[in-house]
């Protein structure tokens, strides 16, 4: 079974819900990542990229000290030492290398907290590409510092003031700018989430997360992880090292989810507290009001704060392939300390969630072996950390 199917469904989920408008731009998209999927020249120059540019291989890194406060083997995927400091860069190597290989001159992309913005402007220098960035007017206020970073980069910063001024019209103003230029212009997205083929595209790119990890593990344990934990926004890095197990019904797969403030809205716990709704162009869990009104996710960590996830995940939840937990602001800040104090190594506050879940996970698996993914550094979220006392 390949998933998702020609029409881009993963089961119930995903599919293309859009206006007539933008099927010529996803159309020519599938058609030109099937060709590209056959170029030896394309696959060997992002595999050149990736380990030249990026940094690849990652280390799988045994984290000793953690493992014996917590009574199982845990490993940490070391995605926050890539060139710019998270996952992102995989995906948006990938595709900057395709819109080449299309011929596109430009690249745009919407951004939230920035960090996928950030990416988008970093590969947009490396390969000589115009840039547009989308943010809305919320959100340049909030991350002054990744818009800097994208402006030094060479970027252009296009403030978005309709609506609720943040991500959701942000990304409406991307697609209107898409359909208006398609000729030049590619639309560079930064998760597992959207119409087809972008969730297909995009979990590709991230999957030589667990590519790696696999072969990693294998040397030092001889055998696979009981568990793969992953913080999950739009699903990228957790799908990233989930899909290559996919198959190893014994591996089980948890994506950590923010639940924000806690106080039992969850509030920015899509799969756990979501409908089924369409969102971006996609069918798979969003979260609505009971109008059907999408909702604002919130969480300490900027990079989940989505109130939509991939419909990949949409898909592994139904069929019970993954399972879903969230932790709340206060533990993601918990999780930070302790990975900082244990082992050295400041995490960014979204796998924080997942570093936090280990010590759930650990009462009730003792033993087990557990592979997180660090999905990325800490460095930006110091100011967040600094208003928290103990
Ligand atoms: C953006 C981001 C995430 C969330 O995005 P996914 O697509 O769910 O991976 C997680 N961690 C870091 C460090 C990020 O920058």
């Amino acid at each position: 079974m390949r998933l998702p199917d020609k029409s881009g469904y993963f089961g119930h989920f995903g599919g293309k819900f859009i206006p007539e408008t933008l099927s010529f731009c996803l159309k020519e998209l599938e058609e030109s990542y099937l060709k590209a999927g056959k170029d030896k020249g394309f696959k060997r120059e992002l595999r050149s990229y990736l380990k030249e540019y990026a940094g690849r291989p990652t280390p799988l890194y045994f984290a000793k000290n953690l493992s014996k406060l917590l009574g199982i083997k845990v490993y940490f995927k070391r995605e926050d030492l890539l060139h710019t400091g998270a996952h992102k860069i995989n995906n948006s190597l990938g595709q900057a290398i395709l819109a080449r290989f299309m011929g596109k001159k430009r690249l745009i992309a919407e951004t939230g907290a920035g960090q996928h913005g950030v990416s988008v402007a970093t590969v947009a220098s490396l390969f000589g590409f115009r840039c547009d960035i989308y943010m809305g007017q919320e959100d340049i206020e909030r991350q002054k510092m990744n818009v800097l970073r994208m402006k030094v980069l060479g970027a252009r910063i296009r403030p978005v003031g309709s609506g609720s001024k943040t991500l959701k019209d942000a990304c409406n103003e991307a697609m209107r700018d898409w359909v208006t230029n398609v000729k030049d212009t590619y639309y560079l997205l930064g998760s597992t989430v959207g119409p087809h083929p972008y969730p297909l595209l995009v979990r590709d790119f991230q999957s030589i997360i667990g590519r790696e990890t696999k072969k990693q593990i294998v040397v030092r344990e001889k055998r696979l992880p009981d568990y793969l934990v992953a913080c999950v926004g739009g699903g990228s890095n957790s799908l990233g090292l989930f899909h290559p197990f996919f198959h190893d019904k014994k591996v089980k797969f948890i994506g950590v989810e923010a639940a924000g403030l806690g106080l039992g809205n969850l509030h920015a716990a899509s799969l756990l507290k979501g409908k089924v709704g369409v969102l971006h162009g996609a069918k798979s869990f969003v979260l609505q009001d009971r109008f059907g009104q999408i909702k604002n996710a919130h969480s300490v960590a900027a990079g989940l704060d989505y109130p939509g996830v991939g419909p990949e995940h949409a898909f592994y939840k139904q069929t019970k392939r993954a399972r879903y937990v969230a932790v709340n602001d206060k533990g993601a800040i918990e999780g930070f300390r302790l990975l900082s104090e244990v082992e050295g190594i400041i995490p960014a506050l979204e796998p924080s969630h997942a570093i936090y879940y280990l010590r759930t996970l650990a009462k009730t698996s003792r033993g087990s072996c557990v592979v997180v993914c660090l999905s990325g550094r800490g460095d930006k979220d110091l100011e967040i950390i600094q208003k928290y006392h103990r």
